[in-house]
């Protein structure tokens, strides 16, 4: 029998694209599920948006939309990214949809009906100047229990602790500023703190499903005071109207928290796709052998291994078989990439630069462990695995073995007698640590084994052999490498989807798992043409995707610092060898992309300060042009290098114009061109320096 999962990544909140901290989430998910599936697994990958609460509703409103609609918008951007780094979700849904609705308002009749949920009047924290209660999100203030400044009212990002806003310490309100006032509503509670839930938390928590750091973490909420009281809570799961949310079944006016139905939406998104499948959801559940697997951060740990799997438990539902925590993703040694915060490694730039996909998926592979660690994208370190690993050792392989193979026709070769290279130990080893998740092990073990068999195909030299009558042998050396080409193409699929199927398809070989992994081609089997599998990391590539957006570099230096740390995105430093002149050099460009651009030679005819401007010289350049009456035409330039020059220095000079930029009207008049100058990211610290050509260069001369 195969094994049964149901497979989740954590929701992302839908108030926003993904950064680079869901992609490296996903991945990790998505490798494993492809090795399960390269055992014969029955998989179910799914993952949805979390569409509800506050902030959502808040954003749709100043977006002018229905937070449908807001939602709706959200969606519809995901595919990019998900596609774009091969990551296979068997569904998408969204938490506002029906069958959501109607399994969270399920699982809460169950509970209630347990007598796990209770009422209690509370005080929360109302903003008087917007006129309604704050949602938790929208409170700031001083992390009750490590003294973190500018954390959410429902958790802190730094110790994790979950609490009530109104424990924060110098509260505010986010949407406001406004000193929040207290004031009562009726809530609903979920009693975890009741002795059955305790009972059975500690013992579920504790009992080898999660990883033992996380277990130990979690352990804290188990600890009891004086009275013997563990430390856990009751948890506050209703929000009063207005409120994007479910509605609480016979309670009017109050909504689910949106944290009570976001996980509920990783059943109700398998439930839609076995509908599609026509599998009966419920017998689905029931299967004793089905395994529910959840990745998720470790931002969200409390929510699901406490929280969620109460819900289930107590409401006579299955209960995850594991939690896999992962850490966070930082580059350069930089901030943690949360939900909430920027990034400095934007995925989608990534793909619109050309970048390779499966660099990232083998780089970020190359750093996972089954450990809740923070995993640090470095560009040089990215740069140096993924052409010194990836393209060095392996894909090389195959470029150059096939050369020497007449015909593309495999020999005879010493497949599995070489003590050096055991296919069947390196497949079963990978296999083990990509079920537990390790997968720096699993990509040190093949790279280990991609030097061996480089050192192979070295040592015989098949070039020299070809020429020196051992062509016979020549071809036993390059098919025994293209065999353990093979077995590593196997080892490698999980993490390189798509260069396995170029690899298959150039092999001429059966989509590759791990029952065939190990089996030779054999002798006589012919492969296909080789066509280059992947190409090289480009530094500019990589220098262009750390070049901040276009309205930070234009702005000064100080205006670029943040203002707040909680709202200015990260700046990401640029290695300084990758930025000549203070900026990364930008992306490549072909000549047909340089020839639209028509630099002329100009004379400045004259030149002259601008009234009411401390930047700018207006200059009258003649670029050769003459009107119908046969007359010399003048352009009129405005250039911003008043700091750098007079301007009777600049008149009779001659320097590069742009002469096919399209005319721009500015203050004080029309622009009909650019003068090319030279200067630093900084032209405060270094000055500007306008260009001007060797002698003999005339007006009207194309610059190319
Ligand atoms: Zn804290």
């Amino acid at each position: 029998m195969p094994r049964q999962l149901f497979v989740t990544t954590a929701l992302p909140y839908a108030n926003g694209h993904f950064h680079i901290g869901h992609i490296m989430e996903y991945i990790q998910a998505d490798i494993w599920v492809r090795h399960q599936r390269m055992q014969g697994s029955d998989v179910a990958f799914v993952c949805a948006d979390d569409a509800h609460g506050a902030p959502i509703m808040i954003a749709a409103e100043k977006a002018g939309k229905t937070p449908q609609q807001f939602v709706a918008d959200i969606a519809a951007g995901r595919k990019p990214y998900l596609d774009g780094f091969h990551i296979a979700f068997d569904h998408w849904h969204s938490t506002d949809a029906p069958e959501n609705h109607a399994l969270a308002q399920q699982i809460y009749r169950d509970l209630k009906a347990t007598g796990l949920i209770t009422t209690r009047t509370i005080e929360q924290f109302f903003d008087p100047a917007k006129g309604m209660f704050l949602p938790d999100r929208f409170i700031k203030g001083t992390c009750p229990k490590c003294g973190a400044k500018d954390q959410y009212g429902d958790n802190c990002e730094v110790c994790g602790a979950v609490y009530a806003p109104t424990d924060l310490i110098e509260p505010y309100s986010a949407l406001s500023g406004a000193k929040p006032e207290l004031r009562s509503s009726e809530h609903f509670f979920f009693t975890l703190s009741d002795p059955r839930c305790v009972a059975f938390l500690e013992q579920w928590t504790q009992d080898g499903r999660l990883q033992p750091e996380v277990a130990n973490k979690v352990r804290e909420w188990f600890t009891r005071d004086e009275s013997g009281k563990a430390q856990l809570g009751d948890w506050d799961i209703s929000r009063d109207a207005p409120y994007f949310g479910i509605e609480i079944p016979d309670a009017p006016g109050k909504y689910f928290y949106v944290w009570l139905d976001a996980p509920v939406g990783y059943l109700a998104s398998l439930q839609h796709l076995l509908v599609k499948r026509g599998v009966d959801f419920a017998s689905y559940m029931a299967n004793p052998a089905l395994e529910q697997v959840h990745f998720i951060g470790k931002d969200i740990i409390t929510f699901h291994t406490l929280f969620w799997p109460a819900m289930l438990h107590f409401s006579r539902r299955k209960t995850p078989n594991r939690v896999y925590v992962h850490g966070f993703l930082t580059v350069n040694n930089g901030e943690k990439m949360s939900k909430s915060r920027g990034t400095g490694l934007d995925p989608l730039k990534y793909l619109s630069l050309g970048m390779n996909p499966e660099w990232l998926r083998y780089y970020l592979a190359a750093k996972l462990t089954q450990r809740v660690e923070d995993v640090d994208f470095t560009p040089d370190d990215f740069m140096a695995r993924v052409n010194a690993d990836l393209i060095g050792k392996y894909v090389n392989i195959a470029s150059r073995a096939v050369k020497f193979l007449p015909g593309g026709r495999l020999s005879a070769s010493d497949f599995g007698r070489d003590s050096a290279m055991q296919p069947t130990a390196l497949v079963d080893l990978v296999r083990g640590h990509y079920e537990s998740r390790d997968y720096a092990r699993a990509l040190r073990e093949i790279m280990v084994f991609a030097d061996r068999v480089n050192l192979l195909f070295d040592g015989a030299a098949p070039w020299k052999l070809v020429k020196e009558g051992g062509s016979v042998r020549a071809a036993e050396v390059c098919s025994q490498s293209l065999e353990m080409f093979k077995v590593m193409t196997a080892c490698l699929k999980p993490v390189l989807p798509a260069l396995a199927a170029r690899a298959e398809a150039f092999l001429n070989i059966e989509p590759l798992d791990w029952d065939n992994a190990a089996k030779p081609m054999g002798e006589g089997h012919v492969v296909g043409t080789y066509e280059h599998l992947m190409q090289r990391v480009d530094a500019q590539q990589l220098a262009a995707l750390f070049e901040p957006p276009p309205e930070v570099a234009g702005a000064t230096q100080a205006a670029a610092a943040p203002a707040s740390s909680a709202a200015a995105p990260t700046q990401t430093t640029v290695p300084s060898s990758a930025a000549p002149g203070g900026e990364p050099i930008a992306p490549t460009i072909g000549i047909d992309d340089f020839a639209r651009i028509d630099l002329r030679i100009a004379r400045i005819v004259s030149c002259e300060a601008v009234q009411g401007s401390t930047k700018l010289l207006r200059l009258m350049l003649d670029v050769g042009e003459t009107d119908e009456q046969g007359q010399p035409k003048l352009r009129q330039v405005f250039s911003g290098i008043a700091s750098a020059y007079l301007p009777e220095q600049l008149v009779g000079q001659l320097t590069v114009v742009v002469a096919n930029l399209a005319a721009r009207k500015m203050k004080f008049g029309v622009s009909e061109g650019m003068v090319l100058a030279a200067s630093d990211a900084d032209p405060a610290a270094t000055g500007i320096h306008v260009l001007t050509p060797w002698p003999g260069a005339q007006p009207g001369m194309r610059v190319r």
